[in-house]
């Protein structure tokens, strides 16, 4: 079920007619620690895995460095599974239904980049249905390699929940310095900033990338820059106006960028990843090329 998400205190494309082409539709995942199946939407929930399918190792020969990991392969962790009756919007390849994501619980260095090295898989549900079908989870116990536990996700159910948003990081080049006065008129008269109200940096599917960092968008083989597929951030909002409002401290009379998370429910909040100092890792597409072609941006 879509969380109930408040409204902003105020109208971003009326008080600011600049960012009026602006506004997206990104859709929330609010995952909270639970017990996900197989056949449920989750992060770091156990995947709709074909019974005859090894799960999937990381060899990277980089893990003989690390002391407690040494040469075998690393077992990858289960991070994402979206079926597209609770994600409908994700650009599902033909034939499928289900998108997963598993990453190594490692860092490594790729491209420049620190990275877990993520693998996407779109699959259909009848069809692994049909050839049988386990729980893909973390082999347990892991045996003896070493994990990160930045990245490694409790299980956790998702709410995806559609909301509208602003660019943050991805605001035109020189529209932000000159909007800085309106945006300090907008926080005096309402107590709360633009940013606060209006962006997100949160796990979510489409809309404007949860950087923590300035953007780094990839661009695709033929040319154009890619799309944002879906982000897995390290932080969820344990208050404000992105905290749903059943998880509001009970009988908190105060307004709603001071809202806080009852403390009966913020432990479940979040997938317990820090992925390093709060980052977050982007999975970016293209939708003009055949196969869909995607990447990732991790940053921190
Ligand atoms: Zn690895
Ligand atoms: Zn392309």
């Amino acid at each position: 079920m879509p969380r109930n998400i408040p409204p902003s205190p105020f109208n971003v494309a009326a008080l600011i007619p600049e960012l009026a082409g602006l506004g997206r539709v990104t859709t929330l995942l609010y995952p909270r620690s639970g017990a996900p199946e197989v056949h449920d939407s989750s992060i770091g929930g156990p995947l709709l895995w074909p019974a005859a399918e090894p799960w999937p190792r990381c060899a990277d020969p980089a893990h003989e460095s690390i002391p407690a990991v040494g040469p075998e392969p690393v077992a990858m962790v289960p991070v994402v599974q979206l079926y597209a009756r609770d994600v409908p919007e994700l650009p599902f390849l033909a034939g499928s239904d289900v998108l997963q994501v598993v990453w190594c619980p490692l860092i490594h260095e790729d491209q420049d980049q620190c990275t877990v090295l993520p693998q996407l898989y779109w699959r259909s549900e009848v069809e692994v249905s049909a050839t049988g079908v386990r729980a893909g989870s973390l082999p347990n116990p892991p045996g003896s390699h070493g994990h990160d536990e930045d990245f490694v996700p409790r299980p956790c159910t998702v709410s995806p929940t559609r909301v509208e948003e602003f660019p943050n990081w991805d605001m035109p080049e020189g529209l932000a310095p000159t909007l800085a006065d309106r945006f300090d008129e907008i926080e005096a008269e309402f107590g709360c900033s633009y940013y606060d109200m209006a962006t997100t940096i949160q796990s979510k599917v489409g809309g404007y990338p949860g950087w923590t960092q300035p953007p780094n968008w990839p661009d695709c083989a033929c040319g154009r820059r890619m799309e944002h597929l879906l982000s897995i951030t390290a932080t969820e909002p344990h208050g404000g106006r992105w905290l749903p409002l059943d998880e509001h401290q009970d009988g908190a009379q105060v307004p709603l960028w001071r809202a806080e998370a009852d403390p009966a429910v913020d432990d479940a909040i979040g997938h317990g990843m820090d992925m390093g100092d709060l980052g977050g890792t982007y999975f970016l597409f293209c939708p003009s090329c055949p196969g869909t072609p995607w990447t990732y941006r991790y940053d921190c």
